[in-house]
């Protein structure tokens, strides 16, 4: 079980160190990162939405230490959102937020991310688009949701992420399942301990689906933020049996991870989301995607072991 040693990697400044100097890591980091600046990310946004894809958009940074870093990271998605503006795709582009980058673990941090990431929910509101909180580790749960509760006031469409892996889930899916909603259902990428989370993966999948189910009965908009072709098609199975239209829900999946796939979906009428990151702060997001499956893991290995 390498997944939980890298996970443990991820929080680690001495690997990050290692991993971030080591020449063969960055043609691996390019599979899974769009690239490192807004102007080298407009492209395969542009590109994705040629063909028929929807985005939303990650700029990388997390678990900062010093309140000026979340005002860069506000600064970077402002930018972000005036790049997206000629595009003109609306809500065909959306962003993603992870609260650490904007302070929420910083002392005071509720209301420190809160005020920083206003200016970004108000700012894509603006260009007819939204904001979706990621969902990090289950310490984040709590603040996370208050945070979403009190932007969805001003900013209804401003989307949430609930982790299948939390114990808590279920009766945060039915909590959030009502009209307007915007609720991203993932497995959830961290290492959890068990007292808070199903470590074992059949039971993680057992409780995705009773929580996809929840959000399918349910009033809102469910986002389906998996790459599991299981999954896949019991969201179709339950799509229909709670009479959902093709475009009452999506399905979403990661930059780089089964491109066929996503074309599949999105040739079959189905709304497709790629969750695009870019940025120099890649670590963190990159170890979790070597964490969450073998081969990539076994790719990162064999481009160290040939040079
Ligand atoms: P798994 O059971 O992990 O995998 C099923 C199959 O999918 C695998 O057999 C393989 O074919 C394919 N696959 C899965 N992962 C990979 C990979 N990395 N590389 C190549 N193939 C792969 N997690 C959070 O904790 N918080 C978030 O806010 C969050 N946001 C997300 C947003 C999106 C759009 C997506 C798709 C995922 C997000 N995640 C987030 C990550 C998520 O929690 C899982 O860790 C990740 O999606 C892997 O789970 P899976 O459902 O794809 O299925």
């Amino acid at each position: 079980m390498l997944g939980p040693v890298i996970l443990a990697a991820s929080r680690s400044d001495k690997m990050r160190r290692v991993i971030s100097a080591a020449p063969v890591t960055k043609p691996v980091v390019n599979r899974f990162i769009a690239g490192e600046t807004v102007d080298e990310t407009v492209p395969v946004v542009r590109d994705s939405a040629a063909r028929g894809l929807e985005v939303t958009l990650d700029v990388l940074g997390e678990d900062i230490t010093d309140a000026s870093e979340a005002l860069r990271a506000r600064d970077a998605y402002l930018e972000l959102i005036e790049a997206l503006k000629p595009l003109g795709l609306g809500e065909r582009a959306e962003m993603s937020v992870k609260l650490s980058s904007f302070g929420q673990a910083l002392p005071g941090g509720h209301d420190l991310a809160l005020k920083n990431v206003t200016p970004v929910v108000e700012a894509a509101a603006e260009i007819g688009t939204t904001v979706t909180l990621d969902m990090e580790d289950h310490t984040t749960v709590d603040s996370t949701l208050a945070i979403h509760a009190e932007l969805r006031e001003r900013f209804p469409r401003t989307g949430a992420v609930v982790q299948s892996y939390l114990f808590r889930t279920e009766d945060d899916c039915r909590m959030l399942a009502e009209a307007g909603s915007r609720v991203r259902l993932v497995k959830g990428a961290y290492k959890e301990p068990a007292s808070v989370a199903y470590q074992n993966k059949a039971e993680v999948d057992k409780a995705y689906i009773r929580c996809l189910r929840i959000l399918m009965e349910g009033e809102g908009y469910p986002m389906i933020g998996s790459h599991d072709p299981r999954i896949i098609s019991i969201t179709q199975e339950l799509a229909r049996r709670a009479g959902r239209k093709l475009d009452d829900y999506e399905f979403q999946m990661l930059y780089g991870i089964r491109e066929a796939e996503q074309a599949r979906l999105a040739a079959e009428g189905h709304r497709m989301r790629l969750y695009i990151a870019y940025g120099t702060d890649w670590y963190g997001y990159f170890m979790r995607r070597l964490a969450e499956r073998p081969a990539n893991l076994a790719f990162f290995l064999r481009s160290l072991a040939t040079r």
